[in-house]
């Protein structure tokens, strides 16, 4: 038996609570994790509520992510005693993840921790700041240089936009933060935001294309906002769109692409390939200023995770939440 979150659906309805855990509801899986940390990511907001199918498989433990150490291997890649870390493949969706004491998995899914990093730190980064630097390496790949404009990063309040304004400002871009929060404005500046905008200036329906502003821009809202993003996007610009924290949909038009040659990449955490993972952990090491890191980390303990999941959906946390596994 093992401590954790366990998520039932039954006739009963939607249910998610801390409880010991059977060994027997793990997965098969190569290698066993003792988890230290996990944390809560957007979808782990989504699972814990139950406010969109994120979960496809009952009884399940959810959490996307987890950083521990191997406790068993039958994969000749993991030993005992190896520091790793693991986002997405469907871990706390199809197959039990990170929210619990105890997590197997496939080896080909882990990644080695970074010596740079802790577990916890590893966690108050996360899904949500791993995939803030697939969206900068997107837009460093398309050639975007910090003397070539504003970067605009939205949802800047939340885990993806913190990260990424902390990477954007750290490796020289400056960086305008877009937030429905402006009370957290000093807050954003001092990641590293050169200017703060309110995300009505985004938000409301705007025309096809618009005054160029932005040499690139991560995105995690959708909806109009990503519309009116690529809409002010200078000519041959890119936007690197990964959230839907506004809305899944996207009324925009194809003149900014046809016009202006921006580019639109698509950015997914969940089944990207080792070597991506490992390029982007390698940067973050690199390229992310701790201190920034532990000043948006939040800590609570496993008990907490279910209420603080449903605040994280309403928009009320702000960066990093990490959960210690142990309390
Ligand atoms: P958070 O909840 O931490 O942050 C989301 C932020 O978006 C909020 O803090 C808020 O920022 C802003 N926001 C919330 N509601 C709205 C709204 N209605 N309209 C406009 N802005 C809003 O989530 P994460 O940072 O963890 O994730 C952000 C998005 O990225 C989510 O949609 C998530 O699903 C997605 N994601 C995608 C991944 C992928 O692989 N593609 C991986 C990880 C996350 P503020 O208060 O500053 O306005």
């Amino acid at each position: 038996m093992f401590k954790g979150i366990l998520i039932t659906k039954d006739e009963a309805g939607y249910h998610a609570a801390v409880q010991q855990i059977d060994d027997a509801v793990l997965p098969a899986g190569d290698v066993t994790v003792r988890v230290e940390w996990s944390t809560l990511n957007y979808k782990d907001g989504l699972a814990l509520t139950g406010k969109s199918p994120v979960v496809r498989r009952f009884p399940m433990v959810p959490g996307i992510d987890f950083a521990g150490t191997v406790s068993e291997s039958s994969d000749p890649a993991w030993k005992v005693g190896d520091r790793v870390v693991l986002n997405g493949w469907g871990v706390g969706e199809t197959h039990c993840g990170g929210l619990a004491e105890v997590a197997r998995v496939r080896g080909e899914w882990l990644v080695p921790l970074p010596a740079a990093f802790t577990t916890r730190q590893a966690m108050a980064i996360g899904t949500a700041g791993y995939t803030a630097m697939l969206c900068v390496l997107a837009l460093e790949k398309h050639g975007i240089k910090p003397g070539d404009g504003e970067v605009l990063v939205t949802g800047a309040n939340g885990g993806v936009g913190s990260v990424a304004i902390a990477l954007l400002s750290r490796l020289g871009y400056t960086v305008v933060a877009s937030t429905g929060r402006p009370a957290e404005a000093e807050h954003l500046k001092a990641l590293g935001a050169a200017e703060v905008i309110d995300r009505s200036e985004l938000s409301a329906p705007g025309k096809p294309i618009g005054k160029e502003r932005w040499a690139g821009v991560v995105d995690t809202v959708g909806s109009q906002t990503l519309a009116n993003a690529c809409a002010t996007t200078k000519y041959r610009g890119a936007v690197a769109a990964c959230g839907l924290a506004g809305g899944m949909d996207f009324p925009a038009t194809v003149a900014p692409f046809i016009l202006r040659g921006v580019t639109l990449y698509g950015i997914d955490s969940v089944m990207a390939p080792l070597a991506v993972r490992q390029e982007a952990w390698a940067r973050l090491a690199r390229d992310l200023d701790i201190a920034k890191l532990d000043a948006i980390t939040n800590e609570i303990g496993l008990a907490e995770a279910i209420d603080v999941g449903a605040r994280l959906l309403e928009g009320k946390v702000r960066g990093r939440v990490v959960v210690d596994i142990r309390r």
